[in-house]
């Protein structure tokens, strides 16, 4: 029988481990993750070698013999060492390097000592190894499956072929090598076997894992060839508003993708698919399949898509959140009641159109009058209606001709693009003003408004953003606080008329951080008795190189530009120190009254700040009166009467100066808490005369009622005086007395006292 042939039997055992050999290492090239065919690839291979190994050590020749033995020894230690290893990752263990190569070191060293002894005994090792090898991996592979158990019967089975050469000696060669064969040729397959479903389990796992990364991902997945779509997962479906991938092939199309970025997209495909660009990230704006725009953002990289190269993109839903940005944005910048632009969005245009060379443009703020009063008459949500309507009516109004905002309360700012100088500012304002003297109707009812418009011209005004706002907003208080005007133009210059030529506003910086102005305090005498009772300081700034210049001349420019706030700290500072330095003198002092702008009314940390000021020089807060004046008072009346409140609490009078000017109703009087008025200089000079007598006698009859001090300013003559005390004025100030007078000739009339 031919299998029984030594030589045949050889050759068939040699293919077979050959062939099967190098079909394991072809399989673990075709999945590498499958180290144990390679390891027992090699081991299959490293067996063809143990023949030609007995043949060198039968030779006569002791050195081919040494050499013959080495190979038989080292063969068999590797391919014992190479069928653990494979075995035990089979099993799913993983051996180091280094346990693998100490088993291979200790199998070497035992069979050579052992071969010296004689070769049945080294075979009967290698048998005995082999089958516990064999007994082990069984142990680890029989919970994998039927094909891993056969793999661990075929490999005790073949360890235990080898007993027939222990046994039979060379006769039995050629039986066992005839089994050996059949039996790695089976074990062989069923090695096979492992490797491929191996395979197999392992790519449905990696499918299964890409399926639940995509399908399930709230990201859309979408695999792009050429223009065409090949893979679209159902979140990007959604995102888009398709049930299903049939109902379109690409998305590169006007529904989805506006025109102007198709030739971008085209080009990135090209860089991506071509492998020049590794990943590319952009947003953008897309449109659904049902035209609802959306806001996505893509990144993308190059895939291997059947073979061909293709476009993974994955697409992110921006939608909700750009929107909430949106709408932030559109809440920051927009009034709520009337949804035009606010305040900070007029500054942004301002600050844009400022940037732009050769721009002109008009600037017009518009101020409801005696809203506070209309508010008070008819109730809030009436306002707020009114209001409204007025912001409609105004924009069909100028419509195309100027953009409108509404600055806060009753105040709104009209940007007039073509409007670029005096005339065509006035054109636009009347026509606001031919309109308004129709009534707006609201809620059925009809009603008229009257406002205050400002205008400020760029760039004949100033060229910069903020003081223009300040310049309007300047005008429009001169136009609401000048009886019969209701438009005013911002000065071009405020120093024209006082005749300071360098730039006042930088001027005034440098003034306030040098603390070049003084105080001038201006005696107050009680009626009757003609005693002093208090002063009014009055501030002057001591210009360097351009003399004493008089308050009326840089106030409103202090007021336009802000630094009334840092200038009237700094007079308030002043006039402490010196009441200080009066109480320390003389051990006496009497009340000064100090002068405070609107704005500085309108800051919420002013009451703060005056307690703090007393507080630091150690004035008791009835020695400081303030004095704000009555238009200010009733521009502003809410804030007002909050802050003149709050400075009473700190313990501090208020008096309502230039009292007959503002136009206040006595309502008014009565609601706010001052504790004297200052009749106004132009209801004093006409006195005796009887008309000019009967309208100061009134006041002083009102001011009684409500329990008010009465100061009469302005008093040149001692007709003048006399006329006063008769109708009832309690204090009187003027130039009959003393004009406003330095510190230390103050201090002489407070020493004479
Ligand atoms: P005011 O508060 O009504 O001050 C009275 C003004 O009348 C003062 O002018 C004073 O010098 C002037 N005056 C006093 N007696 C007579 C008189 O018999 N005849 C005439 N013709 N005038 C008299 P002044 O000092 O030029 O101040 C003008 C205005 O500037 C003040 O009016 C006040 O509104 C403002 N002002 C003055 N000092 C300050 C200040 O420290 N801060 C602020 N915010 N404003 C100030
Ligand atoms: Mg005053
Ligand atoms: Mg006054």
């Amino acid at each position: 029988m031919f299998l029984f042939n030594y030589t045949d039997a050889l050759a068939f055992s040699s293919a077979v481990n050959l062939i099967v050999g190098i079909t394991l290492l072809l399989a673990w090239r075709r999945d590498r993750r499958q180290l144990f065919s390679r390891d027992l690839g090699w081991a299959y291979l490293a067996q063809i070698c143990v023949p030609l190994a007995y043949y060198l050590m039968r030779q006569p020749q002791v050195a081919v013999q040494i050499t013959g033995m080495l190979a038989v020894v080292t063969t068999a230690a590797l391919y014992l060492a190479l069928v653990m290893l494979g075995s035990a990752r089979l099993a799913g263990f993983a051996p180091t390097r280094v346990q693998s190569g100490v088993v291979f070191v200790c199998l070497l060293l035992v069979g050579l000592v052992l071969i010296q002894v004689h070769p049945r005994l080294a075979q009967a090792l290698s048998a005995t190894l082999h089958v516990a090898a064999g007994i082990v991996a069984m142990g680890w592979l029989w919970r994998l499956g039927a094909g891993e158990r056969l793999v661990g019967v075929m490999l005790v089975l073949v360890g235990a072929n080898q007993f027939l050469f222990v046994v039979m000696g060379e006769p039995g060669l050629g039986v066992q090598l005839a089994i050996a064969g059949v039996l790695r040729l089976t074990l062989g397959l069923s090695l096979l076997h492992a490797a491929v479903s191996r395979s197999l389990d392992e790519s449905r796992r990696l499918r299964q894992r890409f399926q639940q990364l995509t399908e399930r991902s709230h990201q859309g997945v979408a695999v792009v060839q050429g223009e065409e779509l090949t893979y679209a997962n159902p979140a990007l479906l959604r995102i888009y508003g398709l049930s299903s991938l049939s109902e379109v092939n690409t998305l590169w199309r006007d529904a989805t993708m506006p025109e102007k970025e198709r030739a971008q997209a085209r080009e990135r495909h090209r860089q991506i698919v071509g492998g020049e660009l590794a990943q590319a990230n952009w947003d953008g704006l897309r449109y659904r399949f049902d035209g609802t725009p959306i806001h996505l953002r893509f990144s993308a990289w190059r895939v291997d898509w059947d073979g061909k190269p293709a476009e993974q993109v994955v697409v992110t839903d921006e939608t909700a959140q750009h929107n909430a940005t949106q709408a932030l944005l559109h809440q920051a910048t927009h009034d709520e009641l009337t949804g035009l632009p606010n305040r900070s969005a007029l500054l942004q245009r301002l600050r844009v159109l400022c940037g732009k060379p050769d721009n002109a443009f008009a600037l017009v703020l518009l101020d409801v009058d005696r809203f506070k009063l209309f508010n008070e008459a008819h109730g809030h949500p009436v306002g707020d209606e009114v209001l409204r309507t007025l912001a409609t009516t105004l924009e069909h109004t100028l419509a195309g001709e100027a953009e409108v905002m509404r600055l806060g309360e009753d105040e709104f700012a009209l940007l007039a693009h073509r409007a670029s100088d005096e005339d065509g500012a006035s054109a636009l304002t009347q026509r606001v003003r031919k309109r308004l003297s129709r009534a707006l109707t609201v809620h059925r009812y009809e009603f008229f408004l009257d406002v205050s418009m400002g205008v400020a011209l760029y760039p004949t005004t100033t060229d910069n953003p903020e003081a223009l706002l300040r310049a309007a907003n300047a005008a429009m208080h001169q136009a609401k606080a000048v009886p019969g005007t209701s438009l005013q133009f911002a000065q071009e210059r405020f120093e024209r008329g006082s005749g300071i030529e360098l730039d006042a506003e930088q001027g005034l910086r440098s003034g306030v951080s040098n603390e070049e102005f003084v105080l001038f305090y201006q005696p107050k005498v009680e009626a009757r008795s003609g005693a002093l009772v208090g002063f009014e300081a009055l501030v002057r700034w001591d210009r360097p190189g351009l003399g004493r210049i008089a308050p009326n001349d840089f106030i409103p420019a202090a007021e336009r530009t802000g630094l009334i706030v840092p200038l009237g700290r700094l007079i308030l500072a002043q006039a402490c120190q010196q009441l200080a330095r009066w109480q320390r003198e003389l051990q006496t002092a009497l009340p000064v009254a100090v002068n405070v702008s609107p704005l500085q009314l309108l800051d919420a940390g002013f009451p703060g700040m005056v307690a703090n000021t007393l507080q630091q020089y150690g004035v008791s807060p009835t020695l400081l009166t303030l004095e704000i004046t009555e238009s200010a008072a009733v521009t502003h009346l809410e804030q007002a009467r909050d802050q003149i409140r709050e400075m009473r609490d700190h313990g501090v009078q208020v008096a309502l100066d230039d009292f007959g000017t503002g136009f206040s109703s006595l309502n008014l009087l009565r609601s706010l808490p001052v504790s004297a008025v200052k009749i106004d200089r132009s209801l004093i000079e006409p006195l005796p005369a009887v008309d000019a007598s009967a309208v100061v006698k009134a006041i002083c009859q009102l001011a009684g009622v409500l329990q008010l001090d009465v100061v009469a300013e302005g008093i040149e003559t001692e007709a003048q005086a006399q006329a006063a005390r008769l109708a009832g004025c309690h204090v009187l100030q003027g130039s009959l007395y003393a004009v406003p007078l330095t510190a230390d000739d103050a201090q002489g009339w407070l020493k004479r006292r």
